[in-house]
Parts: structure tokens; C-alpha cells; sequence
């Protein structure tokens, strides 16, 4: 790891400043360090100063109701979304998919802004000795390469899939995340917030290197809203997800009034299914919807040379989804 400068800041203001800062020094703003310290450890991100927000006494952390919804601030741990008992109530999913993500060890330190934005896991993007696009190269080694673990929708030039399991649910729940920067304040609705990488933004997200993630504000549900977060791994713990679904449904005497779909692990950034959606509105829930929902949310995707198998699995998780959340037993 190239030696840098440990920074404590007093203010938000003063933070946002140092981070925009030009020049030679590139400063980043360290979390949990749960990532961000792994990709320092092979060089593929190399700051000059990191500035401890875990320090930083006006960076919001923990879990309050409003009078809209509940609000998370950014420094909340994965571990307490996991055990909060109104979350648990409130938006089931996003407890469930703290609760799948990661392992506890690093569920006690992560936070979920930076679980937000944490970096792809992309073999090449994690690999010190390849430059790929998204690290300002010229080409993705992963789109016929080794793309098991890669994108199905939304691919290109990058192909790299979303890590966050909690990414999906925030979005499913049409969360809005409120920045900071030296001009001040502004509130983005997470589904902006996250747009595919593209030449002159090589990132998954649209915060400005001087900005600050706050708090994520969640909207109130409907009464008799059900949801969950469905997780696909390659083994029962410990593994980031190789398909997920974020999945939120509204029923009236059997007849289906609302609903959200959100994939992970299939796109650059988590992949809502508009289309999907609007098909399960009116429509009558039982196994034969939920097939024919299943295979229209997947109808667009495009494998890569590898990474077919992931249409059948979301496929089924969809399926699974629905059916759990609208079994009356
Ligand atoms: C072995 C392993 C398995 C994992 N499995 C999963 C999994 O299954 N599911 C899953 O969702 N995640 C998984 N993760 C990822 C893990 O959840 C993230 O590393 C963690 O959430 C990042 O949070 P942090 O607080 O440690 O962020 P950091 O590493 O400190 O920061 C991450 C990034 O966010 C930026 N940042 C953080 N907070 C702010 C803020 N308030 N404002 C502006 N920028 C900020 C940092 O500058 C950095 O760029 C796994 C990680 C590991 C190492
Ligand atoms: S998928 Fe994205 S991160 Fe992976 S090699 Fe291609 S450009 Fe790099």
C-alpha cells in the first residue's frame, strides 16, 4: 500500500473542500474502509490523504422515523439495518438484504454509504496489472473474457455488475439520497443517482468528487405492503450475490395493486423492471403470472459468452419472489 496522510476534519464544509481539492493529491473519504482500503492494499485506488468520516461529528448515523418514512444516516453499520426492529417491520427487504450481505465481521464495520458505493468486484477491475476501461483504460477485458459474474442488461462499455444487495432494495423502496457539497445540499432520487458508467464519468454513480453522502431517505409503504430481497450465491455465505431481487407487492383480494422489481447482479448499476412491473398491476396473482411476469422481466437481457445460466436463475428467483409474497399461508 503507497503511504498517505490520515486527516481529521471538524466540519462537512471543511470536508467537501479538502475533497474537491486540485493538484497532485487525491483525497478520499474513508468509511468503514471496508473496501476502499482493499483496493488501496492492491494500488488500484491510491489517495495521498483519506479523510476518517467516522470522526467527523456532523455525518449523520443511525435510524429515526420521519413523518414521510425513515431515515438512514450514512454512517448507520450494516449490522443495525439488519437489527432494527422498525426496518424490520417497515421495509422487511432492507433488513433481509443487509442480513444476506457480506459476512458479520464486516457488517459490524461497513456502512451502508459506503455500501452504496462500494466499487465493482470485476476480477479484472480488482486485478493491479490490468487497466480496464472503467480504470481509464481503453478496452473491457471482461466482455469476451472470463464474464461468469457479469452484466445482463445495461452492459457496455462496462459489464460489470452492482455489488450492494442493499443497492436494489433502496431503489425498489424509491429512496433519495441527500448529498453535500461545497455549494450546498441536494436530494437525488436513488434511481438517479446511479447511472450506467460512461466515457466522461467512469463511475456507477453521480457524486461529485467533493460531495458527501448524508442520509437515505426511505418513503412510507402502503399499509399491506409486502416485500423481500432474494439473494442467488455460490455458496450459502460470504459471496456477493450472483443474481438478486428486490421485490415489493401490494395485493387486493387476489388481485395484484402494486408492485416493484428491482435486479441485482445482473447490470453496471441495480436493474429496476419497469416493464415487468406495469404487467403485474391488475393482474391476478398466482403461478401462472408469476412465469410469464418472470420471463418478461428477463426478455431484454443479453448474455455474455459465460454468463447465460443467470437469465434462468433470476427467472426463478423472481418466480420465488411472487410466490412467497403473495401466499396467503
Ligand atoms: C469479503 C467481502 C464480502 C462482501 N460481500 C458483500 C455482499 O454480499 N453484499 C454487499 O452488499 N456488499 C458486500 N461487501 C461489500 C461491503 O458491504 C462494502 O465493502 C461495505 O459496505 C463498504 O462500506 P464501508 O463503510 O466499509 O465503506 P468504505 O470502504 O470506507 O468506502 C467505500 C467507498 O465509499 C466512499 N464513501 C463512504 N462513505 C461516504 C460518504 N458518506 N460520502 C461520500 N463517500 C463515501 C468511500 O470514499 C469509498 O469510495 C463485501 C465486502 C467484502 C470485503
Ligand atoms: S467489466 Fe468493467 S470493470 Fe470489468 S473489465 Fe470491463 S470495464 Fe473493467
Amino acid at each position: 500500500m503507497r503511504p498517505f496522510d490520515y486527516v481529521r476534519t471538524t466540519t462537512l464544509d471543511e470536508t467537501c473542500q479538502l475533497l474537491g481539492q486540485d493538484g497532485d493529491s487525491s483525497v478520499r473519504a474513508l468509511a468503514g474502509g471496508t473496501d476502499l482500503l482493499t483496493l488501496m492494499k492492491k494500488e488500484i485506488s491510491v489517495p495521498t490523504q483519506l479523510i476518517d468520516l467516522k470522526r467527523l461529528p456532523d455525518l449523520p448515523s443511525g435510524i429515526t422515523s420521519t413523518a414521510q418514512g425513515m431515515t438512514i444516516g450514512t454512517l448507520t453499520t450494516m449490522t443495525e439495518i439488519e437489527t432494527n426492529v422498525q426496518l424490520q417491520e417497515k421495509y422487511p427487504l432492507l433488513a433481509e438484504a443487509a442480513a444476506v450481505a457480506a459476512t458479520p465481521q464486516l457488517r459490524n464495520m461497513a456502512t451502508i454509504g459506503g455500501n452504496l458505493l462500494q466499487r465493482p468486484r470485476c476480477w479484472y477491475y480488482r486485478n493491479q496489472l490490468v487497466n480496464c476501461w472503467l480504470k481509464g483504460g481503453d478496452e473491457c477485458q471482461a466482455q469476451d473474457g472470463e464474464n461468469q459474474l457479469h452484466a445482463l442488461f445495461g452492459g457496455g462499455p462496462c459489464y460489470a455488475v452492482h455489488p450492494s444487495d442493499l443497492a436494489p432494495a433502496l431503489l425498489a423502496l424509491e429512496a433519495t439520497v441527500q448529498l453535500r457539497g461545497p455549494g450546498g445540499e441536494r436530494m437525488v432520487p436513488l434511481a438517479e443517482f446511479y447511472a450506467l458508467p460512461e466515457e466522461k464519468r467512469r463511475q456507477e454513480t453521480q457524486l461529485e468528487k467533493d460531495e458527501l453522502l448524508l442520509n437515505i431517505h426511505l418513503p412510507g409503504l402502503p399499509a399491506g405492503t409486502r416485500s423481500t430481497y432474494l439473494k442467488a450465491m455460490d455458496r450459502k455465505v460470504w459471496a456477493f450475490a450472483l443474481v438478486g431481487v428486490a421485490a415489493i407487492v401490494r395485493l387486493e383480494e387476489q388481485k395484484i395493486v402494486d408492485a416493484r422489481l428491482v435486479l441485482s447482479g445482473v447490470a453496471p448499476i441495480p436493474w429496476r423492471v419497469t416493464a415487468a412491473e406495469q404487467a403485474l398491476v391488475g393482474a391476478t396473482a398466482n403461478e401462472a403470472t408469476f412465469a410469464e411476469i418472470a420471463e418478461f422481466a428477463l426478455a431484454d437481457a443479453q448474455s455474455l459468452s459465460h454468463n447465460a445460466y443467470k437469465i434462468t436463475l433470476a427467472k426463478s428467483l423472481v418466480r420465488r419472489a411472487l410466490t412467497m409474497l403473495t401466499d396467503e399461508g
